[in-house]
């Protein structure tokens, strides 16, 4: 695996993620081993391994770190598991979570972040994760149901249609609120009485918006 990372910088980063509270020992070596300036703007190279979000093409983010990690480590992975993404933007948190699981499926709205993330991906040999250009909130049935899903744009409410497609014992992460201002996460599981739903810490993303973005 490629890494353009210097020790002093990665240290750091890694040490920023455990003193707000990452302890998963695997969630911390992924977010090691993947190199995240390699996700970001040219411009913002100097700044990849900031405790920030930071803009990407088509006027989205690549997620600020901490919130990657706390998601991730939320998710509770298995190495059988077959994860859902929604919203790949730089393909960064499907990277994170291609270390840690068996399958990602990510969907992404805009052909142009779909292509350059499923082009970095393949560099780094993720080679368990299929970027597909399409709708989150339409996902195709032929997908199947999933082990884990991860929402990483801003959801007004959970789309029961979404809910369903998580496996008895499935967890689904994903940010929820108004579209402005903030969202809170909500974790839910799928038991057999139906689901289990906690709130977590208040986040900020930018919205998931209904079908595939007319520019690229
Ligand atoms: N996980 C990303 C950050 C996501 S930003 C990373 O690691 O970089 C949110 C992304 O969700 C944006 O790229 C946006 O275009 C996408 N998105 C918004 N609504 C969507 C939808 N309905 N289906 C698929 N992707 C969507």
């Amino acid at each position: 695996m490629s890494t353009t990372q210097n020790p002093p910088r990665q240290m750091m980063f890694q040490l920023s993620l455990r003193r707000r509270g990452i302890s998963d020992q695997a969630v911390l070596r992924a977010m090691e081993e993947i190199p995240r300036d390699m996700f970001v703007e040219a411009a913002d190279r100097a700044h990849a391994y900031r405790d920030s979000a930071l803009g990407i093409a088509c006027g989205q983010t690549i997620s600020q770190p901490f919130v990657v990690a706390y998601m991730t480590e939320q998710l509770q992975l298995q190495q059988n598991h077959r994860v859902l993404e929604i919203g790949t933007g730089s393909g960064y948190q499907a990277a994170i979570l291609s270390r840690l699981c068996g399958h990602v499926l990510t969907i992404e709205r805009y052909r142009t972040l779909a292509d350059r993330a499923r082009a970095r991906l393949a560099e780094l040999g993720c080679d368990n994760v299929e970027v597909t250009l399409g709708d989150g909130f339409d996902v195709p049935a032929d997908a199947g149901n999933f082990d884990r899903i991860i929402v990483t744009a801003a959801m007004e409410q959970i789309p029961d249609a979404l809910a369903q497609r998580l496996k008895p014992g499935g967890v689904l992460i994903a940010p929820v609120g108004p579209h402005q201002g903030t969202q809170t996460l909500v974790r839910l599981v799928r038991t057999d009485a139906g689901f289990e739903r906690k709130q977590l810490v208040d986040v900020r993303f930018v919205p998931a918006l209904p079908g595939i973005a007319r520019e690229l």
